[in-house]
C-alpha cells in the first residue's frame, strides 16, 4: 500500500523540520568551534559535525526518493515501510520486518 499525497506532504514537512534543526545545530557548532580554544576542540567539533552531516545526507536521500516517488519502499523486500515508521524516521530505508531481521542478524554475527 502506497502513501497518500497527504501522508507524503506530512513526511515532507518532517524532513524539512529536521533538516532545519540540523542546519541550526551545524551553525551552533561552528560558532562554538570558533570560540573554543581547548586542545581537543577540533576533535569534539568534527565528531559532532560528522554525525549531523550523516543525518543530513540521510534526509537528502529521503528527499530524492520522495522526488522519484519511491519513498516508503523497503530497500530489501520492496514492501512498503509504513507511514508511522516514516513519520518517525523519514530516512528509514527498510520496513519493520527487514529492520528487525537485519538487527538480529547483526547481533548474531
Ligand atoms: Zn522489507
Amino acid at each position: 500500500m502506497g502513501l497518500t499525497s497527504a501522508q507524503v506532504y506530512q513526511i515532507k514537512n518532517t524532513i524539512n523540520e529536521r533538516y532545519g534543526a540540523l542546519m541550526e545545530r551545524m551553525h551552533e557548532e561552528a560558532v562554538q568551534r570558533c570560540t573554543d580554544t581547548r586542545a581537543d576542540a577540533n576533535l569534539v567539533y568534527e565528531s559532532r559535525v560528522s554525525s549531523a552531516v550523516r543525518e543530513i545526507r540521510a534526509l537528502e536521500a529521503a528527499r530524492a526518493r520522495m522526488a522519484v516517488g519511491c519513498l516508503g519502499r523497503c530497500s530489501i523486500c520492496e514492501g512498503s515501510i509504513g507511514f508511522d515508521r516514516l513519520l518517525a524516521d523519514p530516512a528509514a530505508t527498510r520496513c519493520e520486518e527487514c529492520e528487525a531481521r537485519q538487527a538480529s542478524g547483526e547481533r548474531a554475527v
